[in-house]
């Protein structure tokens, strides 16, 4: 069901959009051990667009995720419920966000309006899903 909030429908342009922003993003990933460059995009239920990368860290274990980056500076300017996020790498093949990943998506994206999660390959192959496929249920604490 509809709420009336629920404004905004997926579309290719939608996913154009949040692939370039990033694909921007991911050009500034700090990966050095990894060599695994990533880059997110969110879209929040009201549009606005915001952008992270991963950021490793010497001590591993404090490598933070390029979409929870990108949730981080969402939330950090008020906006807190996702409509769709693009993920990108520089696999060749579709690398979906992580566990750690899908449950703070869950965080900002109710069940019942589920966040569109789109992965990207490096050679531009697409897969496009919901947060609801992605982690069935889901962990609530409320
Ligand atoms: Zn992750």
């Amino acid at each position: 069901m509809m709420t009336e909030n629920y404004r905004l429908e997926f579309t290719q342009e939608i996913q154009d959009k949040l692939t370039t922003a990033a694909l921007e993003a991911q050009a500034n990933a700090y990966s050095p051990y990894s060599n695994f460059p990533v880059g997110a995009a969110v879209m929040t239920q009201e549009g606005s667009i915001f952008t992270g990368c991963n950021v490793e860290n010497a001590s591993y274990g404090l490598t933070v995720c390029a979409e929870r980056n990108a949730i981080a500076a969402s939330v950090a300017a008020g906006h807190l419920n996702i409509f769709a996020i693009a993920v990108v790498t520089s696999a060749p093949f579709v690398a979906r966000p992580c566990g750690a990943c899908r449950q703070v998506i869950c965080e900002f994206s109710s069940e019942d309006r589920p966040a569109t999660i789109v992965s990207v390959a490096s050679n531009g192959d697409a897969v496009v899903q919901t947060i609801n496929d992605l982690l069935p249920d889901r962990f609530n604490l409320l």
